[in-house]
């Protein structure tokens, strides 16, 4: 049964890499609009949550169910479908195609979802004036700064209008001024189209812009009460 208001809902999962419990009965839940940081020391588990619950690992045994669907019960194909369509993500090193410009990185998820070029260049570049990098649309990902190869990937990140954004220490690798302003910039245009954000993170400051802290120790997770 999934909680009244659950966007995606998971219990009780467990995973193992050989003899490694990567998850040891890991819970999860989050509502539309909702941001929530997924803390924790490294190798914790939290990727591998992330993982489970965008549908790209499967886990040994426990529930995770989408709008009210189990993933289990879909086929890889759904389920690719699904995270074209309604996940978005975005990764510690932005991981943008090297050999396109910044527009055409961001409008790549609309492209291979069959928009036609135009359109979504234009909606790339909507996206890319609210990240403030659209001056750096001719620009492939090797000529600009690491903070400005984030913002275009939180752009690319949001730019088919996702439901749920998964986002993995996606400002792990900047200083903490660029990092402050990608997490500011993500967060207040998650908000501006109500997806979901599950956030995860091993800095304390991320905190700061999520509205709830799950806590993912040797597997498990708890929920943290938020401070301030
Ligand atoms: P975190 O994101 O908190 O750093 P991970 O989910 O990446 O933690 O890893 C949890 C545990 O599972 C670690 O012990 C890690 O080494 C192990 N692990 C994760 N992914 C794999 C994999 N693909 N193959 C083998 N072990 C893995």
């Amino acid at each position: 049964m999934t909680p009244a208001g659950s966007l995606l809902y998971a219990t009780d999962l467990h995973k193992a890499y050989g003899p490694t419990p990567a998850l040891d009965g890991a819970a999860f839940s989050i509502h539309a609009g909702e941001i929530v940081a997924v803390m924790g020391p490294s190798g914790s588990g939290k990727s591998t949550l992330l993982h489970c619950l965008a549908g790209i690992v499967r886990p040994d045994t426990g529930s995770i169910t989408y709008g009210g669907r189990a993933l289990s019960a879909m086929t890889d194909a759904e389920r690719s479908a699904l995270r074209r369509s309604d996940f978005g993500f975005v990764f510690q090193f932005g991981q943008l195609v090297p050999e396109l410009t910044c527009t055409e990185n961001v409008a790549l998820p609309l492209r291979l979802n069959g928009t036609k070029r135009k359109q979504a260049e234009r909606r790339a570049l909507e996206w890319m004036e609210r990240l403030e990098v659209a001056d750096l649309g001719h620009k492939r990902p090797g000529e600009v700064s690491g903070g400005q190869g984030q913002r275009v990937a939180v752009a690319r990140s949001l730019v088919t209008d996702p439901r749920v954004l998964f986002a993995d220490e996606p400002t792990g690798a900047l200083d903490s001024l660029n990092g402050e302003r990608v997490l500011e910039l993500f967060t207040q245009a998650a908000r501006s189209t109500n997806a979901a954000v599950v956030l995860v993170t091993h800095e304390a400051r991320v905190a700061a812009y999520s509205d709830r802290e799950v806590v993912v120790r040797d597997g498990r997770s708890r929920d943290l009460e938020h401070i301030g």
